[in-house]
C-alpha cells in the first residue's frame, strides 16, 4: 500500500534530516520531488498544484522550534498539510452505526460491493461484541444482472453468519419493496442491501439505483470505490455523486499495487469522507480508513500503532513484557529470539508486517526475499526448540557436537545451525545498538 509514495517520500526526508540547516535550494529541491511522486502516483495536476502551494505557504510563513531540526519541522510540515488532505478533522474511530439502519451499497461492477457487505457485517458485529451485544443483521440483494452476484452474497452472508433474504420478486424496484418488507416484520436492527453495477456508469443504473433508494430509504449510502482503478474512480464517484449521492466512501483494493492518488485525492475532490478501506479479498480484511495513519504511511513513516494493535490482539501480553524487559536490558538470550520469531508468526507474513514499519518502505524488499526469511524463521524456530534450556540462555555453550545434536533433532544442517547462531549475534548487537541509542526511553 502506497508503497511507491512512501519509498520517494522516506528517500526525500531521509537526505533533508541529513541537513543541519535547511536552505531554501533544498526546500524548493524537496518540494519539486514531492510533486513529481504526487504525479507518478496517480494523484490528479490540479490538486498536486494546490498541496504544493500549500506547503509552500506553510512553510513560508513558518516560525523556527527550537526543540525541532529544521528537517524534521519540514516533514511535520507536509505531515499536517496531508492529514488536512484526508479529512484529519474526523474522529473515524468514533463511527457506530445507528439502529436501526438500512445500508445501501453502490458502485461499479466489480468494485468490492458484496465482499464489502460481509466486511461490514463483521465490523458491525464485532463492534457490538466489544459492548457486550450482539446485532440482528440482514442481507439482500437486488443485483439481477450478474449471474450468480446473489449467490456470492449468500455465502458470504453465511460465512459472516449474518441472515439472508432472497426476494421472489426479480425486479430491482419490487425486490426493493419485498426486502423493506421482510426485514420489518422480522425486526432486523441492520438491512444491507447489495446493488448491480455496471462496468461502466450508465444511465440506465442511476435511474435504477435513484428509485431503489427512495424505497428502500437508506440511512446509509456507501460507494464503495476500487482504489486499483486510479483516476477515473474519482469521475465515477463524482457520477454517483450528482446522481445519487452518497454519504461515506469504502476504498477497496488497497493492498494491491493502487497507488496512492485516489486515496489522496478523495476527500478533496469529492468532499466525502472516506470511512473504510478493504486491505485484503478476506472478509476481516476491513480498516476503518484513518488519515493520521495513512498519512504516516504515505510519508514512509509507517504504522506502528496498527503493528501495535494487531500485536495486542494476537499477542500474550505477558509475551510482550518479558521481550521488553530484555530489549530495554540490552541483553536478549536464544530463548527471546525464539519468542521473538513466533510473535512474528503470530502477527502474520513478514510481508504483511513490513508495511507497518518505519522505514521500511525505503528498503527495497522483494517478495522472494521475504519469502526466503519466512523460510528462515521456520527453520530457526525449529533449531531454537531443539536447545535445552540452558543452551538457549548460554548459545556460547553450543560446540560442535552439541550443534550437531540440535541440528539432527531440528532435521536441519550445521550450516544453518551456525547461521541461526551468526543471526542471533547479530540481534544481540543490534538489541545493544538500541539501548545505546536510548531507543528504549
Ligand atoms: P462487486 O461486483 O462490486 O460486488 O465486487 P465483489 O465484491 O464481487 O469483488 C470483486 C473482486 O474483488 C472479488 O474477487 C473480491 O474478492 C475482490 N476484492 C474485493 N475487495 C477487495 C480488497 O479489499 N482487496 C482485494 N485484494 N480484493 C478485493
Amino acid at each position: 500500500m502506497f508503497g511507491f509514495l512512501s519509498k520517494s517520500f522516506s528517500s526525500i526526508f531521509s537526505s533533508l534530516t541529513g541537513h543541519g540547516k535547511l536552505t531554501e535550494k533544498n526546500i524548493d529541491e524537496s518540494i519539486q520531488k514531492i510533486k513529481d511522486s504526487l504525479l507518478e502516483s496517480d494523484v490528479p495536476y490540479d490538486l498536486t498544484n494546490t498541496f504544493i502551494s500549500e506547503i509552500k505557504q506553510d512553510v513560508v510563513g513558518q516560525k523556527i522550534v527550537n526543540s525541532m531540526r529544521p528537517g524534521e519541522q519540514f516533514v511535520k510540515t507536509v505531515y499536517d498539510r496531508l492529514l488536512t488532505f484526508l479529512g484529519g478533522e474526523y474522529l473515524q474511530e468514533s463511527f457506530t452505526f445507528q439502529i436501526p439502519s438500512v445500508i445501501m451499497m453502490i458502485g461499479l461492477q466489480g468494485s468490492g460491493k458484496t465482499t464489502s457487505i460481509g466486511k461490514l457485517a463483521l465490523f458491525i458485529n464485532n463492534q457490538a461484541k466489544k459492548r457486550g451485544k450482539s446485532r440482528k443483521i440482514l442481507c439482500a440483494s437486488v443485483d439481477f444482472y450478474r449471474p450468480a452476484a446473489i449467490d456470492q452474497l449468500e455465502i458470504i452472508a453465511q460465512q459472516v453468519e449474518i441472515d439472508f433474504y432472497r426476494s421472489v420478486s426479480n425486479d430491482p424496484v419490487q425486490a426493493s419493496q419485498e426486502i423493506i418488507n421482510y426485514s420489518k416484520q422480522h425486526g432486523y436492527e441492520i438491512l444491507i442491501i447489495d446493488t448491480a453495477g455496471r462496468l461502466h456508469v450508465d444511465d440506465q443504473m442511476m435511474i435504477e439505483l435513484d428509485e431503489i433508494q427512495k424505497i428502500i430509504k437508506p440511512k446509509y449510502k456507501f460507494l464503495v470505490v476500487d482504489a486499483m482503478i486510479g483516476q477515473e474512480s474519482l469521475s465515477v464517484a463524482k457520477t454517483f455523486q450528482d446522481r445519487i449521492k452518497f454519504d461515506y466512501a469504502i476504498l477497496s483494493k488497497m493492498d494491491s499495487d493502487a497507488r496512492a492518488g485516489v486515496a489522496f485525492s478523495f476527500r478533496y475532490e469529492l468532499k466525502k469522507l472516506v470511512l473504510f478501506m478493504g486491505t485484503g479479498e478476506k472478509l476481516e480484511n476491513l480498516e476503518l480508513f484513518r488519515p493520521e495513519r495513512i498519512a504516516k504511511r504515505m510519508l514512509g513513516m509507517g504504522d506502528i500503532l496498527t503493528l501495535v494493535e494487531n500485536a495486542e490482539e494476537k499477542i500474550k501480553k505477558s509475551e510482550q513484557v518479558s521481550l521488553e524487559k530484555s530489549f530495554r536490558s540490552g541483553h536478549i538470550t536464544l530463548d527471546d529470539f525464539s519468542k521473538q520469531l513466533s510473535m512474528a508468526n503470530k502477527l502474520g507474513s513478514l510481508s504483511n508486517m513490513i508495511k507497518y514499519l518505519p522505514g521500511m518502505a525505503n528498503l527495497n524488499v522483494s517478495s522472494a526475499q521475504i519469502e526466503q526469511s519466512e523460510k528462515e524463521m521456520k527453520k530457526f524456530r525449529a533449531i531454537i526448540s531443539s536447545m535445552t534450556l540452558k543452551e538457549r540462555l548460554y548459545p556460547k555453550t553450543l560446540d560442535t557436537s552439541r550443534k550437531q545434536r540440535v541440528a539432527n533433532g531440528a532435521g536441519v544442517t550445521l550450516a544453518d545451525v551456525a547461521q541461526l547462531l551468526q543471526r542471533f549475534e547479530q540481534s544481540q548487537q543490534f538489541v545493544k545498538l538500541l539501548k545505546k541509542k536510548k531507543y528504549f526511553n
